[in-house]
């Protein structure tokens, strides 16, 4: 049983059908090299999958089993441990990013060279996966609202119980576990990963804050949305689950929550259908100003917090310290990058990639390309004001107060403009000054946007 994106006992089809009948299983997990060749493996995400791992080991053992880790590629790995074990077949969840389609091709075809067989189970990754809902006329929707429509009413399969056993044969070397204090460089209020913490944290929001999720998930200060983000791009929580259990929990807020997630194979049935817009524009802009620009002073600015703009700095400073942003940060430090400082989306993306624990192909280039107004979006050239977010998600100011402590002193709104205080305020506050002036942004953008 070959792990990937899929790190969980619970609800897990693979690894039920490599048990069946009885059979003893390795379970494997290959750090793979290619991944760590494309810059993949930042500090964050290896932390968050140190603790997946463990905790994954743990709930094997509890089962009579452990994990084998190896590192190197998947391909070459995976057939060895498959030669040691003596194993006749393996097991993985179906991936369907354009190197998840790559390595599975490569790994059927060393299998089979062996006289083994590679089995691909669909459903364990996504709730509903990519090409199972198409359009007419189309290899994939290119607009949410049809397909939620579709989505919504697209039968799931029923979520499995967690093997009671999972016999592991001996004989298969494996390397350490890492733990995540051996890796450096992390920031420091990363969330703890696991299925343990990831079912836990499914179970208390579902019973708690999911109910005012629906009013309150744009609400920056009060953090009112689930966190479940990492654990769904890890698979310590099942999005098949997670939809089932939410929809018997039922109620307003578990509704919104459901849609939330079909966001996620959303994005993923558009990567699949045009692999190329990880990279490159899914609707094509020709606003050369725009992948000429580079603004490095500005660029830094805004990775740093100190863009001028208090709500954009205090969402980057969340991204910096958490190594996670809130979703209304996520839209308005990308609209603000991209359309009012009219810097090219990928720099953004490249960035985001770099410290997200929850930073995903699919999720993150296509939201990127959402907010550019080069993706998804049926209103690709609205732009988000920094100063009206502001003051329509944070209205009392809480949410810059705790990410920018230049900016404690400054009672409510007020807050998310800075360069209104008297002189004699803003001297004390060694905060910058706007890095942009909006309304001039706002024509350039409008301006190079008139040339498409
Ligand atoms: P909740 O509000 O509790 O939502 C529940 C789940 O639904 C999330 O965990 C997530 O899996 C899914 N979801 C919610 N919104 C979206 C969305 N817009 N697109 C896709 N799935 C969604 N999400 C990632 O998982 N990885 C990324 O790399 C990522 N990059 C983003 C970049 C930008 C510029 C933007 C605007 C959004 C990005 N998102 C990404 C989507 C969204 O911001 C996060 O999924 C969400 O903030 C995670 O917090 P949560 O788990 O509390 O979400």
């Amino acid at each position: 049983m070959l792990f990937t994106g899929d790190l969980r006992l619970h609800d897990h089809p693979p690894l039920r059908a490599a048990l069946g009948g009885g059979r003893q299983v390795v379970p494997l997990f290959v750090h793979d090299s290619a991944i760590d060749a494309a810059g993949f493996a930042v500090p964050n995400r290896r932390a968050f999958l140190a603790d997946c791992l463990r905790d994954l080991d743990e709930g094997l053992h509890r089962r009579g089993g452990r994990l084998v880790v190896r590192s190197g590629d998947v391909v070459r790995e995976t057939c060895a441990v498959a030669a040691q074990a003596g194993a006749d077949e393996v097991h993985m969840a179906g991936e369907h990013t354009r190197y998840a389609r790559h390595r599975e091709d490569r790994l059927r075809v060393a299998l089979e060279a062996d006289g083994r067989r590679l089995y691909v189970h669909d459903g364990v990754v996504t709730a509903v996966d990519p090409g199972t809902l198409t359009p007419a006329g189309s290899d994939h929707f290119a607009v949410f609202t049809p397909y939620y429509r579709r989505w919504a009413v697209h039968r799931l399969r029923e979520p499995l119980t967690a093997p009671r056993r999972v016999p592991v044969p001996g004989g298969v070397p494996s390397e350490p576990v890492t733990a995540r204090t051996e890796v450096g460089g992390t920031s420091p209020g990363l969330a703890a990963g696991g299925e343990t913490e990831g079912r836990g944290r499914l179970t208390a929001w579902l019973h708690g804050a999911a109910d005012a999720y629906a009013e309150r998930h744009d609400d920056l200060a009060g953090d009112a949305t689930s966190r479940l983000s990492p654990h769904l791009h890890f698979g310590t929580v099942s999005a098949t689950e997670a939809v089932h259990r939410a929809r018997r929990a039922g109620g307003p807020g578990a509704e919104a929550f459901v849609r939330q997630l079909c966001w996620r194979d959303f994005h993923r049935q558009v990567l699949a259908a045009r692999p190329a817009a990880s990279a490159q524009d899914y609707r094509t802009k020709h606003d050369h100003w725009r992948t000429e620009r580079t603004a490095a002073d500005d660029i830094e600015a805004w990775r740093r917090g100190l863009t001028g703009y208090p709500i954009v700095d205090a969402a980057m400073r969340q991204l910096a310290h958490e190594g996670w942003m809130h979703n209304r940060g996520r839209l308005l430090t990308a609209s603000f990058l991209t359309k009012t400082l009219y810097v090219d989306w990928r720099v953004g993306a490249r960035h985001f990639l770099g410290l997200l624990v929850d930073g995903d192909i699919a999720n993150n280039q296509l939201n990127w390309q959402w907010v550019a107004g080069t993706g998804t979006d049926s209103r690709p050239n609205r732009v988000l004001n920094p100063v009206v977010q502001g003051r329509r998600y944070d209205p009392d100011g809480a949410y810059v107060r705790r990410w920018v402590p230049e900016l404690a002193g400054v009672d409510g709104p007020a807050v998310h403009e800075p360069w209104k205080l008297p002189q004699a305020e803003r001297a004390r506050h060694d905060y910058p000054e706007p890095i942009v002036d909006l309304a001039e942004a706002l024509t350039r953008f409008r301006r190079a946007r008139g040339r498409d």
